[in-house]
């Protein structure tokens, strides 16, 4: 083994994902700079390399002419250059709205959503690939974990998506699989290559990170130089609802939550999102929309109301669309901004926390 293979290995501009099987997809916008200066090469290489691989979509280092020849065989043979397969597409007929199974480059697989709309289109992407937190309602979390995903793994389904459409992304979203702040840096190189004018150039508002409400990833999100937005899964602002239904977590008070997203918003001055998926004779009662009220009540913020999606197997019903309602016309009396969700692509269950896990991608 060559002690540039060696070094590549260890998990220095990784992230810690293993570059021999992940190839160059395991690194962020940091990493291909270490990577570029360990080579040797001038920094400029990092912008090329960058540039080929996710703006004008290379499948082979062959086609980067521009590269030295001698660098090119050495990044081939080191980092290879691997892209998600599509395994297989669905299309819903109600909206337009595309899901995606990819099968990465170690077998593992995973789900994307693209959403289209007049004058945009929305990516919802995975961070992982099936979830550790285990929220009763949601279908990734069913499975467990099996594993987090890489930078170059989340921008490339976004690239993906947008080459399917053949319509530029406007907007990504991580709200497929995974929970975003248990693979935090990841995750952050993932939006930096999604916001990379070399790369997919998607404006930073327009990056959005779903967390079910990991504090210690949302006090580090305040602190991020870029504009990414924020959006926190609440779902009850009764404790003990909210322990029933996402028991990972269970150790995360909603005091603290709130102190969190109340910094979150003085800090940068901008409103964060919380989603309530409202499930019938669960969290639809006058007392949860009383505590999320009070909850709410002063904090800049928004409020997503969404009819919860049956998933297989779950015995939780959705709200009528009369409570739905009630819940937001009584949010917007209290001060608080608020809206309910449409549903998209429900004929594909590509709706929010319909997306499953399978151990590994057949074809
Ligand atoms: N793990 C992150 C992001 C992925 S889930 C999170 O939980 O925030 C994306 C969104 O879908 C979250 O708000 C999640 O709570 C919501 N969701 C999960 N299952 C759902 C369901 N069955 N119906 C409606 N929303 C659901
Ligand atoms: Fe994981 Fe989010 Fe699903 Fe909860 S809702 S299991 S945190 S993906």
């Amino acid at each position: 083994m060559t002690s540039t293979v060696r070094r590549l290995r260890t998990s220095a501009h990784s992230v810690g994902f293993p570059v021999d099987k992940i190839g160059i997809k395991a690194f962020g916008p940091q990493g291909l700079e270490r990577l570029v200066a360990q080579s040797g090469q001038p920094r400029f290489r990092a912008a090329q390399l960058t540039k080929w691989i996710y703006s004008r979509n290379a499948i082979s280092f062959d086609e980067m002419t521009d590269l030295p020849a001698a660098w090119r065989e050495t990044l081939a043979s080191t980092t290879p250059l691997t892209a998600p397969e599509l395994v297989a597409k669905q299309i819903s007929k109600l909206d337009g709205t595309r899901k995606y199974l990819w099968r990465l480059a170690d077998g593992v697989s995973v789900e994307s959503v693209g959403l289209p709309g007049p004058e945009r289109l929305t990516v919802c992407f995975s961070t992982q690939a099936g979830c550790a937190m285990g929220c009763s309602f949601c279908a990734t979390g069913a499975a467990g974990l099996t594993r987090d995903l890489a930078p170059g793994e989340m921008a490339d389904q976004v690239r993906l998506v947008g080459l399917d459409f053949e319509k530029r992304v406007t907007n990504a979203v991580a709200m497929g699989q995974g929970e975003p702040f248990a693979n935090y840096e990841a995750s952050l190189d993932a939006l930096r290559l999604m916001n990379s004018p070399d790369a997919l150039g998607i404006g930073a508002r327009h990056l959005t990170v779903s967390t079910c409400g990991l504090t210690t990833g949302i006090d580090r999100f305040a602190q991020e130089p870029e504009q990414f937005t924020l959006a926190i899964s609440l779902h009850s602002a009764v404790q003990a609802t909210r322990d029933t239904l996402m028991p990972g977590v269970r150790g995360i008070p909603l005091r603290a939550l709130r102190a969190s997203v109340s910094a979150y918003a003085e800090r940068t001055g901008r409103r964060p999102s919380f989603e309530f998926a409202l499930i019938d004779g669960v969290n639809d009662s006058d007392a949860e929309l009383g505590a999320l009220i009070e909850f709410t009540r002063g904090l800049l913020c928004h409020v997503n109301l969404i009819p919860v999606n049956t998933i297989e197997g779950s015995a939780l019903r959705r709200v009528t669309q009369q409570r739905a309602l009630e819940f937001l016309n009584a949010l917007v009396h209290s001060g608080t901004e608020s809206s309910i969700r449409t549903e998209r692509g429900a004929d594909i269950d590509a709706a929010c926390g319909q997306l499953k896990q399978t151990a590994s991608a057949e074809r």
